[in-house]
């Protein structure tokens, strides 16, 4: 019997078929269009999946978290009146109204996270609980203000210019902040991810990570995130789905990553800090080593006593969260040996030099070097690389390792 095309048959393929790079890959679980289907994946904890246009990204995750008040519900996904129809749909096919969500939880400050969570805030009258670090973007609030069919419009100009976008995930937004305990406008200012300067110097980055640019007032709109009505600390208790929660600050992918740990029964709320088959970005921080930060709270995760399941902001529920960690961690310690290799060869250059070495072409741009940023700032603290200063852009030189 030959199967040309079956499993295991890739080692007899010839080595120079033509097709092969251009043949569409199956798409990673993560990348999956949203499902209807409602699944309790523990008890009281409900999925519901919610159609999202970031590129790279099917769905993202909203669980249900159902108690005897209602329900609490995290990451509500993107803001704007589609999303806002799916979402009151799938809690209707639950058994809910939107009345009846008591409390909304955000993950952390991206907007397929907390796109519908200031809407909820409102016309559920909902508690808003984030991390204290959440970080609330300075751009005014005039995206709100926008009529039905005004905001329907530019929410489908959107759709449209992500579906034209052929650059890296958008999951890949990085979130430049400064430390944790800095909540002063000017940083909160600085935090707008585009527009600004960038830590690493030099280079501005005046558009959105789009191929062509969506209007101010469509970022208005899409990135406005809510002002939380709580903001939790690393070990914070929380009264959901009718059990203790605790909260777990994890920063590395944003600053102000939360998971949420059910001791009870071993299930960790992962958001995007770990997720099943994509390896999360690691956003550059200015004030701090954002990769020591993601490394050490991924060893966090994986060491909760007793973890049993992952459940993800994108993709499905998984088990082996420690060693989910371990691949995700392995995956950083490769590029890390890759961008060190790679410097020793250039010399002295830039982040933006850097990432150009890295990255393929297509990936070039604000988040590329976001991640570049997160990787020579920690070797450089490891003692492996050096920077300095010239004209306000950092230069870095790695020396060979003896
Ligand atoms: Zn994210
Ligand atoms: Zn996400």
């Amino acid at each position: 019997m030959t199967a040309p095309h079956g499993h295991g048959d890739h080692l007899h393929a010839p080595p120079s078929d033509p097709t092969a790079s251009r043949r569409p890959r199956p798409p990673k679980q993560e990348q999956e269009q949203a499902s209807e289907e409602i699944v309790e994946v523990a008890p009281n904890v409900i999925r519901m999946q919610l159609p999202i246009w970031m590129p790279g990204l099917g769905h993202v995750n909203m669980y249900g978290l159902l108690d005897d008040r209602g329900l609490a519900v995290v990451d509500p996904g993107l803001p704007g009146p589609n999303s806002w129809r799916t979402l009151t749909r799938r809690l209707r096919a639950a058994g809910f109204r939107v009345k009846d969500v008591h409390t909304v939880i955000v993950t952390h400050s991206h907007p397929d996270h907390f796109g519908s969570a200031g809407r909820i805030r409102r016309e559920a009258d909902a508690a808003l609980i984030t991390h204290r670090a959440f970080t609330t973007w300075s751009l005014d609030r005039k995206g709100h203000t926008l009529s039905e069919t005004e905001a329907e419009r530019i929410e489908q100009e959107a759709i449209e210019e992500a579906q034209s976008y052929r650059g890296p995930s958008f999951e890949e937004l990085p979130t430049l902040r400064a430390e944790d305990d800095d909540f002063t406008t000017e940083h909160q200012r600085q935090s707008v991810p585009w527009g600004g300067t960038v830590p690493w110097g030099g280079s501005r980055h005046p558009d959105p990570p789009f191929k062509q640019r969506v209007r101010m007032r469509a970022i208005r709109l899409m990135f406005s995130p809510p002002d939380p009505t709580r903001r939790v600390r690393h070990g914070s208790p929380l009264m959901l789905a009718g059990r203790e929660w605790q909260a777990v600050h994890t920063p590395g992918h944003t600053l102000d990553h939360l998971c949420l740990w059910d001791a009870e029964h071993g299930v960790l709320l992962s958001g995007d800090h770990v997720l099943p088959t994509i390896t999360p970005h690691v956003a550059g921080s200015a004030s701090g080593d954002s990769l020591r930060a993601y490394l050490k709270t991924l060893d966090l995760v994986a060491d909760l006593p007793e973890v049993r399941l992952g459940l993800p902001a994108h993709g499905h529920p998984f088990a082996d969260v420690p060693g989910r960690v371990a691949a995700i961690k392995e995956h950083h310690a490769e590029r890390m040996d890759h961008l060190h290799a790679a410097a020793v060869v250039i010399g002295p250059a830039s982040v933006e030099r850097l990432s150009h070495e890295v990255f393929p072409e297509r990936h070039w741009g604000v988040m590329a070097e976001s991640e570049t940023f997160a990787h020579i700032e920690h070797l450089r603290r490891d003692g492996l690389a050096e920077r300095w200063d010239e004209g306000g852009v950092m230069i870095y030189r790695c020396a060979p390792i003896p």
